[in-house]
This record gives structure tokens, sequence and C-alpha cells, in this order.
């Protein structure tokens, strides 16, 4: 496989769905001097991005690729990717791309998915680099998100320029790894946040007072980033806002379990975490808020837990 040159500012770029991460992402990318062809199926947010940024939108998928040395994916997971390159004999990036291009998946994906995608578009002459970030919507904004990237070095290294505008990289090996490394991340992210959440339910129902135990735990050995930033910033003034659908996460713990039982790996509270996640999911909606979880407890209150 041809190894492609640094991607640099002024190299083109293919921007594939600007929704709470990719927008902020994309526009950082422009920003930096890289010259930026969008889609995204939402028209209201395409339009809006490409009038406060100058970047032309797409008029196809495949002339998106034609148009691309780059093209970046940031999509609710591995499915829509797979759609958005490869097509189901519709409009697709990959029949666009000159050899040599490279495809970057940066949305949070199936590891073991990702890895048959990888192989499939291997055979057709092109690198996928599987690099998903961790973060939130703030430091998208700011350009502080951790990026995992699973993937050939080579690759991984032409690529540490546009890296660099949206955060620190790391390289986390072979194909894949990125996102088997995003979907453990996330893993001890939600367990943080559920069981800070028991217990500070717990304590609240007895009598301490919330905004009380955030702090002592934070000056204990109880805190987590859960604790430090999302009980202050979205839990305790119940605005519950983080900008992280519940439905993403309850997707990523699905991912999690997936991997941890291919490796047969042990994934009692994983197990029993995911299912948590799918039943809030159920009951609030894919695009209640992750920190909604929270609620949901609540409302579980002198409930039967199944
Ligand atoms: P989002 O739902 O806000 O954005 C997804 C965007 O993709 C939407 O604008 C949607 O219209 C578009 N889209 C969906 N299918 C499409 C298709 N087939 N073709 C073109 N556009 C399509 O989600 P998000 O919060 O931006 O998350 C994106 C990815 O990043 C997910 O995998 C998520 O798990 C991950 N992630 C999110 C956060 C966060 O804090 N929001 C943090 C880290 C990682």
């Amino acid at each position: 496989m041809m190894v492609s040159k640094s991607v640099s500012p002024s190299a083109k770029i293919g921007f594939i769905g600007l929704g709470n991460m990719g927008y902020p992402m994309a526009r950082n990318l422009v920003n930096a001097g890289y010259q930026l062809t969008v889609a995204d199926l939402d028209q209201e947010r395409l339009q809006r991005f490409c009038q406060e940024t100058g970047s032309t939108a797409g008029n196809s998928l495949s002339a998106l690729g034609a148009a691309s040395q780059v093209v970046i994916t940031m999509l609710p997971e591995g499915k829509a990717v797979r759609q958005v390159l490869l097509g189901n004999g519709g409009d697709a990036v990959v029949p666009g791309l000159a050899k040599g291009a490279i495809l970057i998946d940066m949305s949070s994906s199936s590891p073991v998915g990702t890895r048959a995608l990888g192989s499939e578009l291997a055979a057709l002459g092109y690198s996928l680099v599987d690099a998903p970030v961790s973060g939130g919507i703030h430091k998208a904004a700011d350009g502080t998100l951790a990026i995992m990237v699973g993937g050939e070095p080579a690759v991984y290294e032409a690529c540490q320029p546009l890296f660099a505008v949206l955060g620190k990289s790391f390289h986390t090996g072979g194909p894949a790894s990125g996102h088997a490394m995003k979907a453990m991340n996330n893993y001890l992210s939600a367990a943080t946040l559920t069981l800070t959440a028991e217990a500070v339910i717990t304590g609240t129902r007895f009598g301490l007072d919330p905004k009380i135990m955030v702090d002592i735990l934070n000056a204990s050995s109880g805190r987590s980033n859960s604790s430090e930033q999302k009980f202050p910033a979205y839990i305790l003034p119940r605005t519950f806002d983080s900008g992280f659908f519940l439905g993403l996460m309850a997707k990523d713990l699905r991912f999690a379990l997936e991997l941890a039982e291919a490796e047969q790996a042990p994934c009692e509270l994983l197990r029993r975490l995911s299912h948590i996640y799918d039943a809030a999911e159920q009951e609030l909606g894919f695009k209640a808020d992750n920190t909604d979880i929270y609620r949901y407890l609540e409302s579980l209150a002198g409930k039967e837990q199944g």
C-alpha cells in the first residue's frame, strides 16, 4: 500500500458528520488552514457549517471522496461509517477516492467491526485509521481531545499534523486498537458515573447534602472524572446537558462487552452496567443526556431492579 505524504495544513480533507463533536472539530481544522468538503444528513447543520466557515458541501459522497486526500468520519458508530465509505450499491466515498487517500474513523465504533472494515478497505488499496476521541464537546472546541490512534505507524506519522490541531494523539498499535482502547475508556467513564450516582443518591436519602458529598469525594479516594467534572457541571445543578447522548454511551458499553466476551475477559460488572444503560435508553430515549443516568437511577427508587 502506498504510504501517503504528511497531511499538513492546506491538504484537502473530507469531513462527514457535523454533530456535537464533529462540528467543532471540523471548525478547528478549517481555522488551522485545511480545506474541507463536508457532509451530514442534517441539512440545517451542514448549511450552517458551510456559511460559518466557507467550506464546501459535497454534491455527493463520491464527489467528496474525489476532492479529498483524507476523509474523516465522525458518525454515531461503525455501521454508518461502513455505509458512507462503501455504500450498499448507492452513493459512497470509496468509489471516488484517489489511490493513497487515507480514511480516518474518529467515531467510537465497534473494534470488531473496524477490524473487518479495515481488511476490506486494505484489499481495495486504502488505509483505514481508527482515531476515536475522549474529552467531550468542550475539549473538542478547545482542540484538547485525547485521540487514540490504531493503524500502520507510517500512516499515523503522516496524520500527526492533523491530529495536533484536534488534541493530543497516542498510537495504540495496529488497526482497531484505538477503538478497543476507547471502548475500555468509556466502560470506566460510565462505571464511575453510575457508581458515584448510586453513592450520592443513597447518601442524599440518608440526609447528606449532595454538594458536600461531592466536595468530600473530590478530596478523598472515591474521586474520579465523574465526581470532579460531571457532577459539579451537569448533575448537581440538574442541567443534564453534557452534550453526549445516553444512547451513544449505551452503544459504547455494548461494544466494550462484545470485546470482553470475544477475548473471554472477566466482564460481570460490565455486563450489568450495559444492561442498566440499555434499560435507561429504552426508558428515556437515545437523545437523553449521558448524565441523565442519574435521574434514571433516582427513578428506580423502591422498584425491583431486574
Ligand atoms: P451526534 O449524534 O451529535 O453527531 C452525529 C452526526 O452524524 C449527526 O450530525 C448526524 O446527522 C450525522 N450522521 C449520522 N448518520 C449519517 C450518515 N449516514 N451520513 C452523514 N451524516 C450522518 O454525535 P456526537 O456526539 O458528535 O458523537 C459522534 C461520535 O463521537 C460518536 O461515535 C460518539 O460516541 C463519539 N463521542 C462523542 C462524545 C461527546 O461528548 N458527544 C465524546 C467522545 C466521543
